[in-house]
Order: C-alpha cells, then sequence, then structure tokens
C-alpha cells in the first residue's frame, strides 16, 4: 500500500515545491519593489489612499527601514528624557520635562504650545500637521510627561542599556512613547507623507493621579472628531494593543464611633474599627467579576492605642468595571450603606471617576488598520483588554473612536524592573507613523 500511493503523493510534494519556488521569486520581485520605494518617495508629496481603501502601495517597509537606521538616537533620546525626574507631584520636575519634550517639537519645525498649569506640571501641545483639507477632523495623540517615580529614584534605579532593553523609572510608562511620536513625526516628513487630518499631539502632565487638570484639555481635543491613538505601554512580550480598559473609581469610607477604656467600660464606647470591618464585608460582597465588576477595599486604617476602643476609622475602596452602565449603580449601593452599629457615623466619598474603554466597532476598524499595517511587515499584532485605566478611557466615553497600548514593548512599569525592548523601538514608531499617515 505504502509504495502503491508512493507516487501520487511524489507529484503533490513537487507541486508544493513549484509554487514554493513561485512564491520565493514574486517575493523577490516585490523586495525589489519595495526597495525602490525609498527612492520614488524621497521629495514626492504623496497622498496618501482614503481611509477606506486599501493602501495601494505597502508603506511600512519603508518606514520601518527608515525607522531602523535610527534606533540608537532614540535610545539616547529616550535616555535624555529618562533623566529628567518628572513625578506627578513635582511641578518644577514636570514643567522642566514640558519644556525638554516642547523643544524637541520645536526643533523639527512643529507648532508648540505650553499649556500652564498652576499647581500641577504643565501640558504640551504639538500642532504637528494642519491636516490637508480633505478629511475632516483630527487624530490625537495622547501621552504623559508625568512618572510614579520619586525625585532621587535616579540615584538607585539610573537609565541603562544591557540585554537589548532600555532600563530606567519612566523608559515604559511611557517616555518611550514620546520618542515613538518624535521619530513618526520625523518619518513621515523626511518621506513628504503629509496625514490628510490635521494631528495633534497632547502631552499631559497628570495622569499617573488621575489627570484632573488634563481631562477637559483631552476631552476638547478629542470632541474634534476622528480618533484617538494613545501611547501608553502595550501588553506583553508581543506588544498587544489595548482595545477595552475597565473604568476606574475610587471611595473612602470615613467610620466615627465614641472612645471608651476597653477595659474598664467598653460599652460606653462604639468601636469604630468593628463598623468598618463590617462595611468593607458589605463592600465585597458587591464584586460581581462575570459582569466585569471588581470592588476591593484596599487600605485600612482606625484606633490609637489597644487598649482604646478606637472612634475613628476609614478605608479605601478601589472599583472597576466595564461597562459605562453599571458605573450609577455602583456608586449607588456605596453610598446607601449605612451604620450598623448603634452609635456609629458612616460618611461615604467618591466615585467613579475613568469611565471603562469599551470595545466598540469603531474600536475594533482602528485596531484591525494596525494589524494590516504590521503584516506588512511579517508581523503579527494582538490585542488585550486591561483592567487599569488611562486617559484613552475619557475619549472613549465620549464616543471617539480610541487606540490605546501604541507605546513600546517592556515590562516593569511603576517598578525597580522597568525597561522597554530597543529592537521593537523602530517597529512601534513605524506602526504609529503608518496609522497617521492613512487614518
Ligand atoms: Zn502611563
Amino acid at each position: 500500500m505504502e509504495s502503491a500511493r508512493r507516487p501520487p503523493f511524489f507529484r503533490f510534494h513537487l507541486s508544493v515545491r513549484d509554487v514554493l519556488c513561485a512564491l520565493g521569486i514574486l517575493f523577490f520581485l516585490g523586495r525589489l519593489q519595495i526597495d525602490s520605494i525609498p527612492n520614488r518617495l524621497s521629495g514626492v508629496k504623496l497622498r496618501p489612499p482614503a481611509s477606506n481603501a486599501k493602501p495601494d502601495a505597502q508603506i511600512m517597509p519603508v518606514l520601518f527601514r527608515s525607522l531602523k537606521r535610527r534606533e540608537r538616537e532614540m535610545v539616547e533620546l529616550l535616555g535624555e528624557f529618562v533623566a529628567c525626574e518628572s513625578p506627578s507631584h513635582e511641578k518644577t520636575g514636570v514643567d522642566r520635562m514640558a519644556v525638554l519634550v516642547a523643544m524637541e517639537w520645536q526643533r523639527r519645525g512643529a507648532r508648540v504650545q505650553i499649556l500652564p498649569q498652576p499647581k500641577r506640571g504643565d501640558h504640551v501641545r504639538v500642532e504637528a500637521w494642519p491636516g490637508e483639507g480633505v478629511s475632516p477632523g483630527q487624530i490625537l495623540v495622547l501621552g504623559h510627561l508625568d512618572t510614579v517615580y520619586p525625585v532621587g529614584t535616579l540615584a538607585k534605579m539610573p537609565f541603562r542599556v544591557s540585554g537589548g532593553r532600555a532600563w530606567g523609572p519612566g523608559t515604559f510608562d511611557m517616555k518611550a512613547g514620546l520618542v515613538l511620536a518624535l521619530f513618526a513625526y520625523d518619518v513621515l516628513n523626511s518621506l513628504g507623507l503629509h496625514p490628510r487630518k490635521r494631528v495633534v499631539f497632547l502631552w499631559t502632565s497628570d495622569e499617573e493621579i488621575g489627570s484632573g487638570t488634563s481631562r477637559p484639555v483631552i476631552e476638547r481635543e478629542a470632541r474634534r472628531r476622528g480618533a484617538v491613538l494613545v501611547l501608553e505601554p502595550s501588553l506583553g512580550r508581543e506588544g498587544r494593543l489595548k482595545t477595552s480598559r475597565k473604568g476606574v473609581g475610587h471611595a473612602e469610607l470615613i467610620v466615627t464611633g465614641r472612645a471608651a477604656h476597653a477595659g474598664i467600660n467598653p460599652q460606653d464606647g462604639v468601636n469604630a474599627v468593628h463598623e468598618l470591618a463590617l462595611q468593607i464585608a458589605r463592600v465585597m460582597k458587591m464584586n460581581d467579576p462575570r459582569r466585569g465588576i471588581t470592588v476591593q477595599a484596599t487600605v485600612a486604617a482606625g484606633g490609637t492605642a489597644s487598649n482604646v476602643v478606637p472612634d475613628h476609622a476609614r478605608a479605601e475602596v478601589d472599583i472597576r468595571l466595564a461597562r459605562q452602565s453599571d458605573a450609577r449603580a455602583i456608586e449607588c449601593q456605596l453610598h446607601a450603606l449605612r451604620p450598623i452599629l448603634k452609635g456609629a457615623r458612616l460618611e461615604v466619598q467618591g466615585g467613579v471617576n475613568r469611565p471603562p474603554l469599551e470595545r466598540t466597532e469603531a474600536v475594533v476598524e482602528l485596531f484591525r488598520r494596525a494589524q494590516s499595517l504590521m503584516s506588512e511587515v511579517g508581523l503579527k499584532l494582538g490585542e488585550a483588554a486591561t483592567g487599569g485605566g488611562s486617559d484613552g478611557n475619557f475619549t472613549g466615553a465620549l464616543g471617539i473612536p480610541t487606540l490605546d497600548g501604541l507605546g513600546a514593548v517592556g515590562d516593569g512599569a511603576h517598578t525597580p524592573r522597568e525597561h522597554v525592548v530597543i529592537r521593537k523601538l523602530p517597529e512601534r514608531a513605524a506602526l504609529l507613523a503608518g496609522l497617521l499617515a492613512t487614518l
């Protein structure tokens, strides 16, 4: 049987080889064609294809190759950005970072505005391209200048390059994102590829502490319709994009009781820690992981001494939700909490402050565009959902298609192991440039 079957199989085998051989020749011809693109592009102002059309020439191989040559410069600039410590609460540090970034854009000829803030660091708005006037709306690219690391962190955790990675505070979250944007701008300009829509980059100063001062600015820019691209870190080794993020809330339970001697007259006291414990048990019942709702008491404190019935206790509560429609219900449940022990008082503050970024059709369409761009250079791009919030949550909630996680590939955000993968930097800058050129 074996030998009787061999000839047809052998014939099939040959035909596969033929196909592979033909594919090889086509690939070689394709490469020749791609190689000639840079010459065709240089100095010529190419009009990118209509947003719903397939790009007629693949731009990613050209973008990628140009950016690959600038990998070292990207790392050097990242080192300069990291050397400028910019914790959210230190206005002087964040302002210095704002000036550093503004100068880089100005040097390249972009229109730069510093948006001064009285208490927090200043924001930077860059109008990179005015748009060709043929496509309404604007693309907003978002990133932040602040980090979670206090001044002095650099002494223990200096910027360094080793094992193909660049390490240091804020490398991944998200100073590398600021670098990617500058190089994406460079490469598009050098190839004469001007986006059809107006492109605005907004670098904010307080993302890590809830975006109190930047939220109105972000929302104003996002309302100009178009799309929002967020340069927050990507997810995992393959650099997945974030197509959905949970909404985030924060609440505080403040309990007041009555102090008494724990040994002599405890019956005269009202134990605030006991009351708080009972309330936390109630709060934990609000968890509904199947609906994407998580509620966690994360910080608790109370009491003064071990022999005193405590008259004061408080807890902080972290809230995450997948759907905006659940926000009000959770807030109502929290604010409906009433004291359980006789004589105790309870105050509840806070609520949901970042709405979820939901994976709408428009978000999926943006993601598919990114995926097809990466496939032009033979790279796979995945997507992910995350429980962490970003400024993309605000723009997504306004109904503006938002694609997040477009920043660097790396790991260890907010930890001593924070780093980015250097060889992925040109890839990610090319992806951003590709999106800007074709949206
Ligand atoms: Zn961030």
